[in-house]
């Protein structure tokens, strides 16, 4: 092989090691009670009742920092940060208390309006130059609250009332800032699906995608999101394969480098959240039996231990016309990468290989999540 090839690969897996390796930092502040727990549990998917969740409903008497790494994502750690009124510090102390240096960004947690220490606080992590982001919680308590009260009740007049009013009061006291609204039983209404882009957005680009992967399957788009993430990886592991480990599988016309495709296999099951855990997890909190979840998935490497063995034998039961038609987008970055002739055929496999698995995975997330609510997984 090229030495300035082979050197190309190597960079290529550093990048990769990087990307795996990026850490995220994320604090959840707010008064003793407002749903900081159940927030950090919420958003690793991970039920408040759960062994690893957060505490939850207890009373807080303690000034403890403590971090919840995501099941899924180590790297990604929420830390439950005590109240700002619990430390009796100000909010410079608080923020040194807290060692801010180390947060990507800070979420403000309140159950009602936002009080002057979450105003002094999100003032001075302003002045320390980081993010901070106002979160209303329980936001289905206010809304059943409402519809019980309310004659003429509707959701949108309520929630965008309740929006109005937590930003006046905000502006009122010298912080203009966006509110949103959440309620931690059900992340894919209201305002968390916006607060996720909204965070994803603001991040430094390298961090993004970390973000995304970590972020539950709330809705339609956050798997398209996930899908194209990890589109965009495919033509590195596809270099990579092409660089050396590839072999040829007996009794298949192809020659790939399994150890590669089982890894990544695996961090589609896990970003999809289609591995056996996550799924039994769905089935648990949406009331809809693991059965009936498991009906709509087609991907044989969902919800089982994806091996070498079951991925040779996924591989053999694939038609060679449905492998050729996914070659030709992923022919596209021949030239651009560089890639010597003698190393195309392993590149196009693993290609289409990774982009069959995507697909079939991407597909499935989307039905598992319409069945999850209840709704049509025909279209
Ligand atoms: P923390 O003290 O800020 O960590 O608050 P917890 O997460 O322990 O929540 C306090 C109480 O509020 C618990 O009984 C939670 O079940 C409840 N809670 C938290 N978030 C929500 C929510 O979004 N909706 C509803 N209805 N209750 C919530």
């Amino acid at each position: 092989m090229e030495k300035g090839y082979a050197e190309g690969a190597e960079k290529i897996q550093e990048y990769l090691d990087q990307q795996d390796n990026i850490q995220l930092y994320i604090g959840i502040t707010g008064e003793a009670g407002a749903g900081k727990s159940t927030f950090v549990n919420a958003f690793r998917g991970v039920d408040n009742r759960d062994e690893g969740a957060a505490p939850t409903g207890c009373v807080e008497t303690t000034t403890v920092v403590t971090p919840y790494a995501h099941p899924n994502y180590p790297n990604v750690t929420l830390w439950d940060l005590p109240g700002i009124g619990t430390t009796k510090f100000p909010a410079d102390k608080y923020l040194k208390h807290v060692e801010f240096e180390k947060f990507d960004f800070f979420i403000i947690i309140s159950e009602t309006r936002f009080t002057e220490n979450d105003v002094k606080l999100a003032k001075e992590i302003q002045k320390m130059k980081k993010k901070f982001y106002f979160v209303r919680s329980k936001i289905d308590n206010d809304l059943n609250a409402a519809e019980r009260s309310q004659r003429d009740f509707s959701v949108e007049k309520t929630l965008s009332a309740m929006r109005e009013n937590c930003v006046q009061g905000l502006q009122k006291q010298g912080v203009p800032a966006t509110v949103f609204l959440v309620s931690s039983f059900d992340l894919h209404l209201h305002d968390f699906p916006l607060l996720q882009q909204t965070l994803e957005r603001e991040l430094p680009a390298h961090k993004r995608d970390m973000l995304l992967l970590a972020t539950p399957n709330i809705n339609l788009e956050i798997i398209n999101r996930k899908k194209k993430a990890f589109q965009a990886k495919i033509k590195y592991y596809a270099c990579l394969s092409a660089a050396g480990a590839a072999v040829p599988i007996p009794g298949l016309s192809i020659a790939v480098d399994l150890g590669l495709l089982v890894n990544v296999a695996i961090k589609y099951a896990i970003g999809f959240r289609l591995d056996k855990p996550s799924l039994e997890k769905l089935a648990a909190t949406s009331d809809v039996p693991l059965s009936d979840l498991m009906a709509v998935i087609n991907s044989p490497l969902a919800a089982v231990k994806i091996t070498k063995g079951l991925v040779v034998k996924v591989l053999s039961t694939c038609t060679i016309i449905s492998l050729s038609m996914l070659a030709e987008e992923g022919l596209k970055f021949m030239p651009l990468l560089g890639i010597p002739v003698a190393a195309t055929i392993s590149f196009t496999t693993t290609y289409k290989c990774l982009s069959m698995f995507l697909n079939t995975f991407a597909d499935d997330a989307q039905r598992v999540f319409k069945k999850a609510l209840g709704l049509d997984t025909s279209v």
